[in-house]
């Protein structure tokens, strides 16, 4: 009995001085939250940097219409029937046929 009075108190305690801090506590858990959300976005480009190296040879490899470069057809940005390396290449090749 005696050490659930003391947990009550410690409990009591912790309320008091988490009410007394709640804004400290709430900026502290915004910027937690922001630094998780911030960590899962920069985490998609990293596993695309290892993804090339475990993929398996049957990608078909298709040309670049603008740069001439070669690159696997997944990797491409499709524009009708044709593939750019980038959205770079396809804007400046939608420019370029105005
Ligand atoms: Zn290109």
């Amino acid at each position: 009995m005696k050490w659930l009075i003391i947990l009550f108190l410690l409990l009591l305690l912790v309320a008091i001085v988490a009410w007394q801090y709640r804004r400290q506590l709430m900026t502290a858990w915004f910027m937690y939250q922001t630094f998780r959300k911030m960590r899962k976005r920069m985490k998609p480009p990293n596993e695309k940097q290892v993804e090339p190296k475990t993929r398996s040879g049957d990608t078909e490899l298709v040309r670049c219409p603008k740069c001439q470069k070669w690159m696997a057809k997944e990797d491409g940005v499709k524009l009708k029937s044709d593939y750019f390396c980038s959205l770079a290449c396809l804007e400046e090749s939608v420019t370029f046929n105005k």
